[in-house]
């Protein structure tokens, strides 16, 4: 088949970029698609043989990947986020009106072929919501004449602008802000090489690479009590003084850049606003375990991110903070993005991992855990985009330093991305230990129109959720776990009094459900029953058996899964069922007390 030159390029390009040829197979097919708007059995023999793999090793894992189609799409493919933090701010309605202004469903393509509709799940926008893309666009905030406005200009043929920035990323400084790895946010070009060289940028390359050694890197890291900022919180120098020093096989230094936890929406900005800040943390990281090739594992809807990380780090190879010799220092490291295709298990990092090699996101079964026996069989790090990024901040500042920011066993500052109810959703760089009620009241401004609290997702939908009594609450991982939840992902999601939880317990459910890989049955079979009986009690229908079997089914997926989303899925619902169970009681009368039955939608 013969490509267009572009594309052609494009496909030599990504298959130059892995020591096995198959780990080019998922971003192939994205670049693919993009060009042509599906997969055709044409495109794919054509990968299947620039590969050296089959069709049927092609096919069985296009079919694992949401954002993968087999038919074409509209030439405007648009997407509307109906998951929580949108569900909160009229998500529901805002796809109705789509639907109803394109004249399509989900899943449909208009007769003209100009427009396809998808209702899909968190797309990274929660402080923006409601939200939705075209194509790869992000446009936020959105009401019913913001969306009537963007459709008149691509009718007209024209493109409407995007959002520039992560709606809530860019605000004027609170007082209690600690800005650290925000502090370049807002500041004219932030992501060009020469604004991030004249605000401490690679500074602490210099220091790392020439004056330190790894174990006092790793001394740095650890006094540092930095922990994962994707959600495990596991102390990040610990995690890298794991990696054996004497394999002889090649080690590898992944970022998950997998954002996809419903709520989550902070290193959408860290890397669309300070690419580099991220590339110098991984130059680190990777001196200390020894890794000489680096990717970032960025979810596939983020696709301008991936282009602003392209160039980033293009920039950075110029000026040789990439590559061989760095600075000078004998170190060589190569680093390359890598798109993921719609798959929220992929940010677990065994599966991630798999996607990497070209297979189905499956996770793996541990031990043996990635620092011996990850990608392609070898020692590998993977760590999140904001534990990385945060990386040259505590070289140049110290461990101690930054340490004392935080609490003790919970160093330094974090992004918390508030969503929902309140009246400032943003995304705010604070110190671990700040207190939730302060979060809620005074940096996101309280609870819109004046409305009560109701309840409180800490960090992303795979928490236990919070009432309102419980938010006496310090934001650290061992403060917040003490009162039965989690600090996870920082995603923090407000529900005001007349949210019903019946409908938000059924919405997670959707999500889990929709992302189980299907791999182990307690999840698989679990999370579609589970849909299937909160939507039956949403509807009305339920009965008082039902409680308790929805209380039980959840509780026996836990810790009976190969990963953790059987978990994710049976906390919340748990901690729902557990503190408003009258609200299940009130359905039983036959109607939602909280919405109109038309407005019983959303989750497909
Ligand atoms: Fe797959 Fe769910 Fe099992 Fe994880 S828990 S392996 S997502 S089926």
């Amino acid at each position: 088949m013969e490509l267009p030159p572009e594309l052609n390029d494009k496909f030599n390009d990504l298959v130059s970029r892995y020591p096995v040829k198959r780990s080019a197979l998922i971003p192939m097919m994205m670049y693919a698609q993009d060009q042509f708007g599906y997969l055709s059995d044409e495109i794919l023999d054509e990968i299947a043989k620039r590969l050296d793999l089959n069709i049927l090793q092609v096919t069985e894992t296009l079919a694992y990947y949401s954002m993968l189609r087999r038919r074409p799409a509209g030439r405007y493919h648009i997407q509307v986020c109906t998951n929580i933090s949108c569900l909160l701010r009229g998500g529901n309605e805002l796809y109705q009106h789509v639907q109803k202004r394109l004249g399509i469903g989900n899943k449909e393509v208009s007769p003209s072929g100009t427009f396809s509709l998808e209702e899909v799940e968190c797309i990274g926008a929660c402080t923006g919501a409601p939200a939705m893309q075209v194509n790869y666009d992000f446009h936020e905030n959105l009401d019913p004449d913001k969306v009537d406005a963007i459709f008149e200009q691509l009718q007209d043929g024209k493109t409407p602008k995007p959002e520039p920035v992560t709606s809530g990323a860019l605000h004027e400084r609170l007082k209690a802000e600690i800005p650290i790895i925000s502090k370049r946010f807002g500041i004219r070009d932030s992501r060009k090489i020469d604004t991030y060289l004249q605000n401490e940028g690679y500074q602490a390359i210099e220091k790392a690479l020439k004056q330190m050694t790894r174990d006092q890197i790793i001394d740095e890291m650890k006094k540092s009590n930095l922990r994962g900022r994707g959600g495990a919180g596991f102390p990040t120098g610990m995690k890298w003084s794991f990696v054996p020093k004497d394999s002889p096989k090649p080690k590898y230094l992944l970022c998950n850049a997998d954002e996809s936890e419903p709520g989550t929406c902070k290193d959408r900005p860290l890397m669309e606003m300070d690419p580099h800040q991220l590339i110098e943390g991984m130059v680190i990281a990777a001196r200390v375990i020894d890794a000489h090739q680096g990717y970032i594992y960025v979810r596939g809807e983020y696709r301008y991110v991936i282009d602003i990380l392209d160039a980033a780090i293009r920039e950075a190879y110029d000026r040789k903070y990439l590559g061989k010799n760095i600075l000078g220092s004998g170190f060589d490291f190569e680093l390359c993005t890598h798109t993921g295709a719609g798959a929220y298990e992929c940010g677990e990092e065994s599966a991630l991992m798999e996607s990497l090699e070209g297979k189905r996101g499956y996770p793996r079964i541990k031990p043996p855990f990635p620092a011996t026996v990850g990608l392609y069989g070898c020692p590998t790090v993977i760590n999140n985009a904001e534990t990385l990024s945060t990386v040259p901040a505590i070289v140049r500042m110290g461990g101690d330093a930054y340490a004392a920011l935080g609490v003790p066993k919970n160093g330094g500052t974090r992004l918390y991305s508030i969503s929902g109810h309140v009246n400032r959703p943003g995304i705010y760089e604070l110190p671990l230990g700040f207190p939730l009620r302060r979060l809620i009241e005074e940096v996101a401004g309280g609870i819109r129109g004046g409305k009560k609290l109701k309840a409180v997702v800490p960090g992303g939908s795979s928490c236990p959720l919070l009432s309102a009594d419980e938010i006496d609450v310090a934001m650290d991982y061992d403060s917040v776990a003490k009162i039965g939840s989690m600090l996870g992902s920082g995603g923090t999601v407000v529900l005001d009094e007349e949210t019903c939880m019946v409908d938000f317990a059924r919405r997670i459910m959707h999500f889990y459900a929709h992302e189980s890989c299907g791999w182990c049955i307690p999840c698989r079979e679990g999370t579609a029953w589970l849909r299937k009986m909160l939507d039956r009690f949403h509807e009305g229908a339920g009965t008082p058996e039902d409680i308790p079997q929805i209380d039980e089914l959840s509780k026996n997926m836990l810790g009976r899964t190969f990963c953790a989303l059987g978990d994710a899925a049976a906390l919340p619902t748990i901690s729902i069922v557990k503190k408003w169970r009258n609200e299940f009681e009130e359905h039983l009368r036959g109607k939602c007390p909280y919405a109109p039955a038309e407005a019983i939608v959303g989750a497909h």
